[in-house]
């Protein structure tokens, strides 16, 4: 099946804290999505592989995915290696994907950094039929980035609004990652993502982001190179108003 977006991301839980609206809103106006977490996210604090594993299946569930996978790149090893970009073009090829997400360079953790590096120039290999993977060479038309902890000047946001709660919902499937009553099942030590705060932090943002463009949710979205526009006058319709003024 041909998924026409594919978002990457280093870890299991990745995609959900981030741009998981982005990708329920495209799946409710019929586009084929998918998910593939590079690692298994076994250096995780809280839970366990196959817990996680599980977990990852129900987000993806309630986000309504058409494919989810969760590569063997070694957890907290994530790097730019000939055997690593092999495995994403793999996935790039099986899927074709129009679009890919990836996770913005400019991060804390320093798997979600290489997992951008990794995932972008896969992309582009993908694209040179010379690379034998016994698949049809393929290049994502685009690769878009999603902001992780650090943020940027965005290219655009997406309104979110009506997928928001999805959105938790999907992020939630994580009980043994984020805050939720039953913590001491998954172990009693508190994490950076298990306060109560982390999550009220990402609702703040997707607040702030839907202030931007006059609307209640949205998420920020990097594009690297210019945008080319044919037709600006009728890009830029009445929606625009609230966002620029
Ligand atoms: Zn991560």
């Amino acid at each position: 099946m041909q998924i026409d977006v594919l978002a990457f991301g280093a870890h299991p839980d990745d995609i959900e804290l981030t741009c998981a609206g982005t990708i329920i809103k495209l799946g409710a106006m019929g586009y084929k999505t998918g998910v593939i977490a590079l690692t298994r996210g076994e250096l995780g604090t809280r839970g366990t592989t196959e817990i996680r594993a599980q977990e990852f299946e129900a987000a993806g569930k309630i986000m309504g995915l058409s494919t989810q996978k969760m590569l063997d790149i070694p957890d907290g090893n994530v790097s730019v290696t000939q055997e690593n970009k092999l495995k994403v073009i793999r996935e790039i090829r099986k899927h074709k994907p129009k679009i890919v997400f990836a996770p913005y360079w400019k991060v804390r953790h320093p798997d979600h950094g290489h997992a951008s590096h990794l995932v972008r120039q896969a992309a582009f290999f993908s694209g040179l039929k010379k690379i034998d993977t016994g698949q049809e060479a393929h290049r994502p038309f685009k690769v878009i980035y999603y902001p992780c902890r650090f943020e940027f000047a965005p290219s655009f946001i997406i309104d979110i609004s009506e997928h928001h709660e999805r959105k938790v919902e999907a992020i939630q499937a994580y009980k043994s990652q984020f805050h939720n009553p039953e913590k001491n099942k998954y172990g009693d030590e508190e994490t950076n993502i298990s306060t109560p705060e982390f999550l009220e932090a990402i609702m703040t943002r997707d607040k702030q982001y839907g202030s931007y463009i006059g609307v209640k949710y949205g998420e920020s979205f990097l594009v690297r190179e210019p945008m080319r526009l044919d037709d600006p006058i009728e890009f830029f319709g009445p929606e625009y108003l609230n966002g620029i003024q």
